[in-house]
């Protein structure tokens, strides 16, 4: 695989830094069958500090990693390095592991790389440049993707037929495009993207193609500029449904499911039940789902102050273009979902991360959010991202009242 065939994300760093939290998530790390045989073949003994028996779990279709007590990685020593890493090196662990928390999803004769921003050193921009990691990035790639991931298909851009891959690519420019730059907040740059697409899909324009689609799409692009010079002073509000499922959806991003959590099936079901009603609710106290989001009045969240600094401006900024350039939004990277609906609910995480934003601050005694809470609970909400089931019909519904472009607007007051 030629470095040429990847593009990596513009202006991202990264580099592991070693803090162990994606060893310590608790998730459920699945195993290919050629991970299971290299694991078999690594020969692990009590002497290495494992047990045997529990480093790999098997479900009835599937196997993934065991887990110690304390929900970390069966591999993880004491000192918080992987032991398959430190005995036979970095190539020796499991697909899953190599990868994370990068994204590599195929587009024609291209390669998208994404991070993940579950990881904290990705969300904080650290490292090295994604640029000067087309090599590495390289290897990985052909470690792990099929032979013919060049045959791919393209996602539809609506409901329509799709498109060619360099035409539903002038798409995916084109949004990037619109969250670029950083004189407008990230709050208004999806406004206007959400308002261009609505006029995509209203004009059935989702088949247009070749060089009269860049004209048009000028056109849309500087109509929604125009349509929306500003965020709105006094924006619309939210409906009850779009209120009530932003709780939800908040609820969904904000708990912690470990495997350990989810295998106490009626203690775990019946937290999330309780915590799920408070929010139906929305009156009185939230329940406490995790250390850091605490038992705090919905009046609090309300009222606390989202206001983002131009650092959270940058990271949430970041945030959306690296899901926009590495596709991670849409098609085989997002539950088969076209580009218009996989964009909506990509729009969808900002008044999730803000509200979030805000629960954390109120839980830790403020009025307002800060920094740390922006990157915090963009962590979170890119932990679920993608692995939590996706309720298509949520987003059609919200979508349909208008809630989406609303709830947006609301919390970027
Ligand atoms: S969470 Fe990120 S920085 Fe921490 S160990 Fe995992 S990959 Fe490395």
């Amino acid at each position: 695989m030629k470095i040429s065939n990847l593009e990596l994300p513009v202006g991202q760093n990264w580099s592991c830094h070693g803090c162990g939290d994606c060893c310590r998530s608790g998730m459920a790390i699945p195993l290919y069958p050629e991970d299971r045989k290299r694991i078999d073949q690594q020969n692990w003994t009590h002497a290495d500090g494992v047990d045997p028996a529990k480093i790999i779990v098997m479900g009835l279709t599937s196997a993934r990693l065991g887990l110690q007590d304390n929900g970390a990685c069966a591999f993880l020593d004491a000192a918080g390095r992987c032991r398959i890493h430190a005995k036979f090196g970095e190539a020796a662990k499991p697909l899953a592991c190599r990868l994370y928390p990068l994204v590599i999803h195929p587009a024609g004769k291209k390669l998208l790389v994404g991070l993940r921003f579950s990881c904290p050193s990705a969300a904080a921009n650290l490292g090295q440049p994604m640029k000067e990691q087309g090599v590495d990035l390289a290897k990985l790639a052909r470690a792990f993707l099929p032979e013919d991931w060049g045959e791919i298909p393209p996602p539809a851009v609506s409901s329509g037929s799709a498109l060619a891959w360099p035409d539903f690519l002038r798409f995916v420019r084109r949004l990037d495009d619109s969250l670029a730059g950083e004189t407008f907040s990230i709050g208004l740059k999806l406004l206007r993207a959400l308002h261009w697409l609505d006029k995509v899909e209203q004009g059935k324009l989702d088949q247009i193609s070749g060089e009269g689609a860049e004209e048009i799409l000028d056109a849309l692009m500087a109509n929604a500029s125009k349509k929306i010079p500003r965020l709105p002073a006094k924006p619309a509000p939210p409906s009850r449904f779009g209120r009530l499922f932003l709780r939800l959806m908040v609820l969904e991003n904000a708990r912690a499911v470990t495997i350990a959590e989810v295998d106490v099936r009626s203690a775990h079901r019946w937290k999330m039940l309780v915590a799920a009603l408070r929010c139906a609710r929305s009156s009185g106290r939230t329940t406490a789902v995790r250390e850091e989001l605490k038992v705090v009045k919905f009046t609090e969240i309300e009222h606390c102050s989202s206001v983002l600094s131009p650092a959270s401006e940058a990271v949430l900024t970041r945030y959306f273009r690296v899901k926009i350039q590495s596709l991670h939004f849409c098609g085989q990277a997002f539950f088969n979902r076209p580009l218009i609906e996989g964009f909506r609910n990509l729009a969808l995480q900002y008044p999730i991360i803000l509200w979030l934003a805000r629960w954390l601050a109120v839980s830790a005694g403020r009025t307002a959010v800060s920094d740390t809470d922006v990157l915090k609970a963009v962590s979170l909400v890119d932990y679920q991202y993608s692995y939590t089931p996706y309720l298509k019909w949520r987003t059609q519904l919200l979508q349909q009242r208008d809630d989406i472009t609303k709830l947006c607007a609301w919390y970027a007051q």
